[in-house]
């Protein structure tokens, strides 16, 4: 809902929006100003703009008006949905809700049936040319598209007709991106991505399983604060995000570059944090900024390879769901990294408070989740110590 005090606020120069509409920010979400110019300048950062852009992008999602969006689904688990709204972060997927306007989201609305199909067709009919259209799932082709349907109408011609009307598609999850695990051999529905779907139209792309919700928030941040969308690659992926392979900025770089590997799941390379590579990794082929920001805010060790399971390469089309899990993958990259934050193998674990700093530097300045990993480490650090 967007606030009623903030939308009778006037609009000034962008530090006015601010001050102007802070406070009912920090009512409905419970971020104080400081701790949302803070966020708004780390996902500056995350989005390759200056630290000083912050500013910026507050004022623009503390615009009165706020975009309209349509979300649906096709074929998927609604896994993308559940990672946006069970984010540990207790404000994430608040500011998500409240940056934009959600007028129309399956899995969140109240109604079903006819109230339902009548609420989709009042939110397109309203917002037609202004709102965001948001896809989860891909679009099964095969058949006429039978295969999916919904209100008794295939979902790849609720897809096609619907972002007719749309300002920007989000494409969101391996699924909505390129077909994900229910495209892979033999395919029976012809399950398809929305790209291929909407050949011709610009689609942005945000492939994960699930994907992070900080890459649609910027995503979405981005195309507020700037009236167009992020620089894109060919797959239709914000650069800023999939721009790096997993394996460049990886924890577990240093390991492989020094030729340590876990051989087994639980054997000694496993326990002391070593490189997963033997094990299947996908990281050297899967581009994913997953080492950088995290996911769930819950430590240095939230994501896969943080947690001793190989990346199976999800957000990645010809790798995720396509490439065995224990096959080994090809090494695009095989020099180090120029720097590398030091590691402490003796230790039993892949990474200290220095690495933590630079990898936790952004999901960790999040409102404060860097704090929170850096007492955790220095807990562990602690404990270490006193073991020795
Ligand atoms: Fe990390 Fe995997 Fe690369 Fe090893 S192979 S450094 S675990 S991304």
């Amino acid at each position: 809902m967007c606030c009623p005090v903030r939308a009778q606020q006037p609009r000034g120069g962008d530090m006015d929006v601010q001050k102007n509409c802070m406070p009912d920010r920090q009512k409905l979400t419970g971020v104080s100003r400081r701790d949302f110019i803070k966020f708004c300048g780390v996902m500056a950062v995350g989005m390759g703009l200056p630290v000083g852009m912050g500013p910026r992008i507050a004022a623009a999602a503390t615009a009165p008006q706020r975009p309209p969006v349509i979300w649906i689904h096709g074929q998927e688990c609604t896994g993308c949905s559940e990672s946006l709204l069970r984010t540990s972060h207790p404000t994430l997927e608040r500011l998500i809700l409240d940056l934009i306007s959600l007028d129309y989201h399956e899995t969140l609305e109240a109604g079903a049936g006819r109230q339902a199909e009548a609420a989709f067709d009042q939110a397109v009919k309203k917002s037609a040319g202004r709102f965001i259209l948001v896809v989860e799932g891909s679009a099964p082709v095969k058949d006429g598209g039978i295969y999916c349907k919904i209100a008794g109408k295939p979902f790849v011609d609720i897809v096609t007709e619907t972002a007719a009307k749309a300002a920007a598609i989000i494409a969101i999850g391996s699924c909505a991106s390129w077909g994900g695990v229910q495209s892979s051999a033999p395919n029976p529905t012809g399950a398809t991505g929305i790209p291929e779907v909407l050949k011709g139209k610009t689609v942005v792309t945000i492939p994960g399983c699930p994907p992070n919700p900080y890459n649609f928030l910027s995503t979405v941040l981005y195309f507020l604060t700037f009236k167009k969308l992020p620089d894109l690659d060919d797959l239709g992926r914000p650069k800023f995000a999939y721009g790096r392979l997993i394996h460049e900025n990886c924890m577990r770089r240093p390991h492989f570059d020094a030729g340590r590997f876990a051989e087994q799941f639980g054997d000694e390379g496993h326990r002391k944090g070593y490189c997963l590579y033997k094990l299947g990794c996908k990281g050297p082929m899967t581009y994913a900024n997953c080492p950088v920001i995290l996911f769930n805010d819950v430590g240095s060790g939230a994501w896969p390879v943080g947690t001793g399971h190989p990346c199976f390469g999800c957000t990645e089309e010809g790798v995720g769901f396509t490439i065995p899990q224990f096959t080994e993958a090809d090494v695009e990259i095989v020099t180090p990294a120029a720097a590398h934050a030091p590691i402490t193998v003796e230790k039993g674990r892949g990474m200290s408070k220095g690495s933590a700093a630079l990898l936790g530097g952004l999901a960790g300045a999040a409102i404060g989740a860097g704090v929170m990993v850096t007492k955790q480490l220095g807990k562990a650090e602690s404990a270490d110590e006193k073991e020795e």
